[in-house]
C-alpha cells in the first residue's frame, strides 16, 4: 500500500470516508454507523460544518452543538429500530461496558415521549463503583463520568429483538483521572501529533496540521464446537483448558495453515464480517492459522482511536456470531497447552493529515530523510522504554506464550530487515557496499538508495518488526485491548521524536544543511540505540545470551514485567507528555497485578475442583473395574500403574488445595502476585501433569472431559 488516502488518517477513521465501499453497498458497509456521510445528510448544514471543524482541529466540542447532534442521532437510530442508547466505554477490565437507557420518558398522561438531549449525549454517570480503579476512587467517592468521544462514530448494535445506539465514550473519575483505556490513548495521539508536527516542520513540511497514529491489528482466535465447551468447566470459567493431553496429531502436518476453510467456519466468518462491515469495520483478510481450529483476520488500518474501538467490537462480534453456528470463539492466548497460542499483531504507523505516512521510505530524497528520521526515533523509543513496552502487553495468558517458540520472546528487540540494516550500516560507517553507495554523508541524501517496500520481512520471531512502511508490534495477546500498548508506543515515540528534533535543531543552528543535519542525527541515534536491533532468530538460546550481553531486559512473566509500569522512566515519559500521571500509572499497575492474582486464583480453584470432583473419581472408578477384573500378570501391572498415579494425584491435589488457601497476608500486591507465580502455578502444573498422564490410561468411556483430539479437530 504505497499511498494512503487522507481519509485513512482522518478523525472519523479509515473506511468511513471511502465512498466507493459505501456506495457499492458492499454488505451494507457502514449502514449502522452515524458516519460523516450520515451526519452530512442529517445535521443542519451549519451544525455539520462546526462538528467537522471541531473534529479536524482536535479541540473540544461546543455544548450548544450537542443538542442538534443528539436530535439527529436519535432520529436516525429510532428509524433503524433503536429503543435504547448506551454510553459505550472501556474500563480497566480490558473489555467494554455499557448501561442501557431507554429513549422513552413517561409524559404523565399515560404516554411516553422519545427524548435524547445533548446533555445525555455528552455526559453520563454510570453507577460505576465496582469497576477496577487501582485505588483511585474509593467507593465513598464512587462517581465516575462517561464523556462522549465525537472522534469515534456512534453505531448501532442489532439484536434479533431490537437495537441499541452505542455512543463511544471516555470514562473518568469525578476528579478527572482516567479510569479507562480510551482517555490515555487519545492523549497519546495528541502527544505524538505535537512532537511529530514540530519534526515535520523542521524537515521542511509546512502543510501538515495534524499527525494521526494508525493501527491495523491482525487477530488470531480459535473456534470449537460448543458442545465440547459446555462439557469443560475450565473453558467456561477460565477460557483455557487446564487439563488435556497432547493429541496424536498436532500441526506437524502443516495441513491447516492457509488450508481451505471448513464450510461451517467460513459461514461463520462471512456472517461475522457482514456484521463488522455494517459497523464500518473494514475487514481485509482471513485465513486458517497454524494450529488446528485456529484462524485469523485483519482489518484495513484506521486511526488508533477508531481502530482500537473497532478491535473491541470485533472481539465481541466474533464471540456473538460464533454462537449462531453452535461454535465458541476462544480469544484466550493459550487455550490448549502444547498447541500454538493466539496473538494480535499490531501494525502501527503515523502520518500527516495531508496523507503522508511518515514511516514510508518513499521515492524522493526528502521522503528518505524524513523516513530515516522517524524510523530512528522509533528505534530510540523502543530501546529506551523496552521494559514499559513489555509491561504494556503483560497478562497471565501471555505467560504461556511469550518466549515459548511460537510467539515473540519476552525480550523486546527490533527487526529491520536486510535492506534497511544495510542503509543504517552505511550511515553509521560512512561507507557502504555495492548496493548502498559509499559516501552518503559527503554527497547528501540524493544518493540514498531507494528503500524497497516491504523489505522481505517474514521473520515471525521478532516482537517488533519493520514491515515496509509500518512497524508491527507482534507481542500483543489475542484477547487484549490494543489501547494501552498503542498508548505507550505513541508516547515513547513522541519523546524520542522530540529528542531527535532537539538534536536536529542544534545541527541546523550550527549551520548544517538539512540533509547533512538529518544524517548526522540519524547516525548518532542509531549508534546509541542499535543494541535494540536484532535481525536473527528470536527463539534461539544464543539470542537470550546475546540479549543479556547487550543489556536488554528479559522479563518472562507478568509479575516480572508489571513493575516497569511505575518505574521512574515510565512515570517521567507518561507524565511529561500528559498521558498518564504518576497516580494514574500507579492505579493501572495495581489493577494489572490484581487481575493477574484474580485470574490465576480462579484457575487454581478450577483446577482443584475439576481434579477432585471429576478426574480423580474417574481414575478411582477405573481402579474399581480393574479390581473386579480377576487376576493376571498384565492386570497386576496396570493396577500397580493406576494405583501409583492415583496416589500421586491425591498428593498433588492436596498440595494445590493448600497453595490455594495459604496466601500470604500482606498489603503489597506484588508480593501476593509473586506468591501465586511461585506457589499456585507450579501446584496447578503438578496436578495437570498427573491428570494428563491418567487421561492416556483411563478408559475413554470413564474420562469425563472431551479430549484435544475431539475439540480441535471436529469442525
Ligand atoms: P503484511 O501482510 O506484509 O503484514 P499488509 O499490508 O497486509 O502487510 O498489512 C497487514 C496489516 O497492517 C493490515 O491490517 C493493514 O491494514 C495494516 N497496515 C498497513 N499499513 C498500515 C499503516 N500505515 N499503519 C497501520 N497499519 C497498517
Ligand atoms: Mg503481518
Amino acid at each position: 500500500m504505497t499511498n494512503v488516502s487522507a481519509a485513512q488518517w482522518s478523525p472519523n477513521g479509515g473506511a468511513m470516508g471511502q465512498s466507493d465501499l459505501t456506495q457499492s453497498g458492499a454488505y451494507g458497509f457502514g449502514e449502522n454507523v452515524f458516519s460523516t456521510a450520515i451526519q452530512r445528510q442529517r445535521l443542519p448544514t451549519a451544525a455539520y460544518k462546526r462538528l467537522q471543524e471541531t473534529l479536524d482541529s482536535g479541540l473540544a466540542l461546543d455544548p450548544v452543538l450537542a443538542d442538534a447532534i443528539a436530535t439527529a442521532m436519535k432520529e436516525w437510530a429510532m428509524e433503524r429500530g433503536c429503543t435504547h442508547f448506551t454510553h459505550w466505554f472501556q474500563p480497566l477490565t480490558g473489555s467494554t461496558a455499557e448501561k442501557h437507557d431507554s429513549f422513552y420518558n413517561p409524559t404523565g398522561d399515560g404516554n411516553a415521549l422519545a427524548e435524547f438531549s445533548g446533555k445525555e449525549l455528552i455526559q453520563g454517570e454510570p453507577d460505576a463503583s465496582s469497576f477496577p480503579t487501582g485505588g483511585i476512587r474509593a467507593t465513598f467517592e464512587a462517581r465516575g463520568y462517561t464523556a462522549w468521544d465525537p472522534s469515534s462514530p456512534a453505531f448501532i448494535l442489532e439484536n434479533p429483538n431490537g437495537a441499541l445506539l452505542c455512543i463511544p465514550t471516555a470514562f473518568a473519575s469525578w476528579t478527572g483521572e482516567a479510569l479507562d483505556h480510551k482517555i490515555p490513548l487519545l492523549r497519546s495521539m495528541d502527544a505524538l501529533s505535537r512532537s511529530a508536527l514540530r519534526a515535520v516542520k523542521l524537515l521542511g513540511n509546512e502543510d501538515a496540521r495534524r499527525i494521526f497514529t494508525t493501527i491495523g491489528p491482525e487477530q488470531e482466535y480459535f473456534l470449537i464446537d460448543e458442545r465440547y465447551y459446555f462439557e469443560r468447566p475450565d473453558l467456561v470459567t477460565t477460557g483455557r483448558t487446564l487439563f488435556g493431553a497432547k493429541p496424536a496429531k498436532g500441526h506437524e502436518l502443516d495441513d491447516h495453515y492457509f488450508g481451505s476453510i471448513p464450510e461451517r467456519v467460513l459461514a461463520f466468518m462471512l456472517d461475522a464480517e457482514r456484521e463488522m462491515a455494517k459497523l464500518g469495520i473494514p475487514i481485509k483478510t482471513r485465513h486458517n492459522e497454524v494450529a488446528p481450529g485456529q484462524y485469523e483476520f485483519a482489518p484495513v488500518f484506521e486511526n488508533s482511536n477508531v481502530g482500537s474501538d473497532h478491535q473491541q467490537l470485533c472481539m465481541q462480534i466474533l464471540q456473538n456470531v460464533a454462537r449462531r453456528y453452535a461454535l465458541i470463539c476462544l480469544l484466550h492466548e493459550k487455550p490448549f497447552a502444547g498447541v500454538n497460542g493466539s496473538g494480535k499483531h499490531n501494525n502501527w504507523s503515523f502520518g500527516t493529515d495531508t496523507g503522508g505516512n511518515l514511516l514510508e521510505p518513499g521515492d524522493t530524497p526528502h521522503e528518505n530523510l524524513q523516513f530515516l528520521f522517524f524510523c530512528t526515533a522509533v528505534l530510540a523509543a523502543v530501546d529506551s522504554h523496552q521494559e514499559l513496552l513489555r509491561a504494556s502487553i503483560a497478562s497471565p495468558g501471555q505467560d504461556h506464550r511469550l518466549g515459548a517458540n511460537e510467539a515473540p520472546p519476552a525480550i523486546i528487540s527490533i527487526f529491520l530487515g536486510a535492506e534497511l540494516q544495510k542503509v543504517y550500516d552505511a550511515i553509521e560507517s560512512g561507507s557502504g557496499d555495492a548496493a548502498t553507495p559509499s559516501s552518503y554523508l559527503k554527497l547528501g541524501a540524493s544518493v540514498l538508495p531507494h528503500l524497497p517496500m516491504h523489505g522481505g520481512d517474514r521473520n515471525r520471531t521478532s516482537p517488533f518488526a519493520f514491515t515496509g512502511n509500518k512497524f508491527e508490534f507482534r507481542a500483543l495477546g489475542s484477547s487484549m485491548s490494543c489501547s494501552f500498548p498503542n498508548t505507550v508506543l505513541n508516547t515513547i515515540a513522541a519523546q524520542a521524536i522530540d529528542r531527535l528534533s532537539d538534536a536536529l535543531e542544534a545541527q541546523l543552528e550550527g549551520g548544517a544543511e538539512l540533509a547533512e543535519a538529518v544524517l548526522a542525527v540519524v547516525k548518532e541515534g542509531y549508534s546509541e540505540h542499535k543494541r535494540i536491533v536484532f535481525n536473527g532468530d528470536g527463539y534461539s538460546g544464543d539470542w537470550h545470551a546475546e540479549a543479556v550481553r547487550r543489556g536488554l531486559a528479559n522479563l518472562p512473566q507478568t509479575p516480572d514485567a508489571l513493575p516497569a509500569l511505575v518505574s521512574d522512566g515510565a512515570v517521567e515519559v507518561m507524565s511529561a507528555y500528559d498521558v498518564l500521571s504518576a497516580r494514574e500509572l500507579e492505579s493501572r499497575y495495581e489493577v494489572c497485578v490484581e487481575q493477574y492474582i484474580a485470574k490465576l486464583n480462579i484457575e487454581g480453584e478450577t483446577t482443584f475442583s475439576m481434579a477432585k470432583t471429576m478426574l480423580l473419581p474417574a481414575a478411582v472408578r477405573y481402579l474399581g473395574e480393574l479390581g473386579a477384573a480377576g487376576e493376571s500378570a498384565g492386570l497386576a501391572t496396570i493396577r500397580a500403574e493406576v494405583t501409583g498415579l492415583v496416589d500421586e494425584f491425591v498428593e498433588a491435589i492436596g498440595e494445590l488445595e493448600s497453595a490455594n488457601t495459604s496466601h500470604p497476608v500482606t498489603d503489597d500486591v506484588l508480593d501476593k502476585a509473586k506468591y501465586v507465580q511461585s506457589t499456585v502455578v507450579p501446584a496447578m502444573s503438578a496436578v495437570r501433569e498427573v491428570a494428563d498422564h491418567l487421561e492416556r490410561i483411563v478408559p475413554d468411556s470413564l474420562w469425563p472431559l472431551p479430549k484435544y483430539s475431539e475439540i480441535l479437530f471436529i469442525k
